[in-house]
């Protein structure tokens, strides 16, 4: 089978044999595909998404999330899968109802933690209206393509951890602790830095006190390595 897909100047083309079995990772592929093909959206997006560096069930976390398509509370509740005790409000502030870019931009909670982590990166922002519109800001923040590759694992952490607090909150009825939110994003993202063997003599020191020098340096090192 042959899926050959034109649009808005992007072009994809995927072929398969009939004796390749259709696996949940290849319909993703070509679910990928088809999304890129769609006015707005570039394969350059989808390879920051699936860039590597990210474990990646935090990967399919963000392409979901970039879409609008994560499970939140109202979401599942108009489909009838749950029934949430504490109502459709967001678990952080309790005032709003929960949805994606609320959860992940606007509430005061995520607002504080992005805020934090622009200050730790020496940037200043405005937080755009959605999530697919902060994913595709940071492309403007810096001009240093590979310092744009530290700041897209930090985008990945901020997003992860939040997602990772409010389930906690909901399904563990754990208290949350906006200073720790803070603490796991830094580690968190060093953790990644260090995945793929990037950042090896880097410490979680360097990280938390020069980020992008630490992002030069790790991914300068991993280009001088191959
Ligand atoms: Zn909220």
């Amino acid at each position: 089978m042959e899926f050959r897909i034109l649009g808005d100047g992007c072009t994809a083309r995927m072929v398969f044999t009939t004796l390749v079995k259709p696996t949940p990772y290849l319909l993703l592929m070509v679910n990928l595909v088809i999304l890129a093909s769609t006015p707005g959206y570039g394969m350059v997006t989808s390879s920051r998404i699936w860039n590597g560096n990210i474990p990646s069930k935090v990967c399919a976390f963000t392409w979901k999330l970039v879409q609008n398509r994560i499970p939140f509370k109202l979401n599942l509740s108009k489909r009838g899968m749950c029934n949430f005790q504490d109502g459709l409000t967001c678990v952080f502030c309790t005032t709003v109802v929960e949805d994606t870019n609320h959860l992940f931009l606007h509430c005061k909670t995520a607002f504080n933690l992005w805020s934090k982590c622009f200050r730790w990166w020496g940037v200043e922002h405005v937080m755009p209206g959605t999530c697919w519109d902060a994913f595709n800001q940071h492309k403007d923040l810096f001009s240093n393509t590979t310092v744009k590759i530290g700041w897209d694992i930090i985008w990945f952490a901020i997003t992860w951890t939040i997602w990772l607090a409010r389930n906690e909150v909901i399904f563990q009825n754990k208290h949350l602790d906006e200073v720790k939110l803070f603490d796991l994003v830094q580690t968190r993202s060093f953790q990644w830095l260090k995945l793929k063997g990037e950042g090896k003599g880097i410490t979680l020191f360097d990280w938390i006190q020069q980020p992008r020098l630490s992002t030069l340096t790790a991914f300068t090192k991993k280009r001088a390595d191959i």
